[in-house]
């Protein structure tokens, strides 16, 4: 009842005919749909137990001084787990409804100033006394999107920029817009990533360094959520970077999303 799933290829043969090439990937389209409901319905299943665990941790954090300090330790060593792996549930449960396109947040006019404020709510109280951030972003610029993804997106890779400058640095979030595109980029001057590394940064669960990157509290999904984001809004991602010296992330948007004040009334009528 789902039909047939053919992958169709063409290859120029010599110059004047072409070699086409049709595969059945049907098992392939019906395995991968199995997996993402998997993760949909594990990941939603985790969530109540752990509410659970959450609740029983608060109450005994409460008495907590009354206990020893190796049980003290132990709670805050627990609240600590029991809220990444919360993190981690959101981080599954987003991907997949972006995967699925299931309960997807309808399209508008969203202000980039405002989902940046939203950016910053996050973001800020995470950096150190070394960090130092600047939003360069017009007042009147828009895009065409899910406010709620497009925040996720812009946060990851500013919380991103943060952690993997360990030593602090300049973070520079900007907006630039022209006649082609409009771009949200996020600079810093942190670790840096080796090239040979930077196609698989969007993969679920990549990282460069596995020990650094489960200590800085991440849950190695933020740049396919950021990938995923951007398909949704026929954006694209440009990573540049130099090991040692810093990277720049940067969401292309095509013409068509975005839009300055002054224009949004033509487009209203359009
Ligand atoms: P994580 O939760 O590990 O941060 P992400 O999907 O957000 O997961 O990022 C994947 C990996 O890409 C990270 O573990 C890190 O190695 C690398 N990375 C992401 N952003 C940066 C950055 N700004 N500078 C250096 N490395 C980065």
């Amino acid at each position: 009842k789902d039909g047939i799933y053919l992958e169709v290829q063409t290859t120029l043969y010599d110059q004047n005919d072409h070699l086409i090439f049709v595969r059945d990937v049907t098992r392939l389209h019906l395995l991968e749909q199995m997996r993402k409901d998997f993760v949909a319905n594990a990941s939603h299943e985790l969530k109540t137990p752990l509410t659970v665990i959450k609740g029983y941790l608060e109450t005994l954090s409460m008495f907590k001084d009354n206990l020893p300090p190796s049980m003290q330790r132990g709670i805050v060593n627990m609240s600590d787990q029991s809220l990444r792996m919360e993190h981690l549930i959101e981080d599954l449960l987003l991907l997949s409804r972006l995967e699925t396109n299931d309960k997807r947040e309808a399209h508008q006019w969203v202000k980039i100033d405002d989902i940046c404020e939203t950016v910053k709510k996050t973001a800020l109280p995470m950096m150190s006394d070394e960090h130092e951030i600047s939003f360069d972003l017009p007042e009147d610029s828009y895009i065409y999107g899910a406010s709620s993804e497009l925040y996720s997106a812009f946060s990851n890779l500013v919380v991103n920029a943060i952690k993997y400058s360990p030593e602090g640095g300049d973070i520079r979030v900007k907006w630039v817009q022209n006649e082609f595109s409009g771009v949200f980029s996020v600079e810093d001057q942190g670790l840096g990533i080796d090239p040979r590394h930077i196609p698989r940064l969007t993969e679920r669960f990549f990282r460069v360094d596995k020990g650094r990157g489960s200590n800085t509290g991440g849950t190695g999904l933020g740049l396919a959520i950021v990938k995923h984001v951007l398909i949704h809004h026929n954006a694209k991602l440009q990573i540049r970077s130099q090991p040692g010296f810093g990277s720049t992330f940067s969401c292309h948007f095509p013409t068509d999303r975005v839009r300055q004040e002054a224009l949004l009334a033509t487009v209203a009528t359009e």
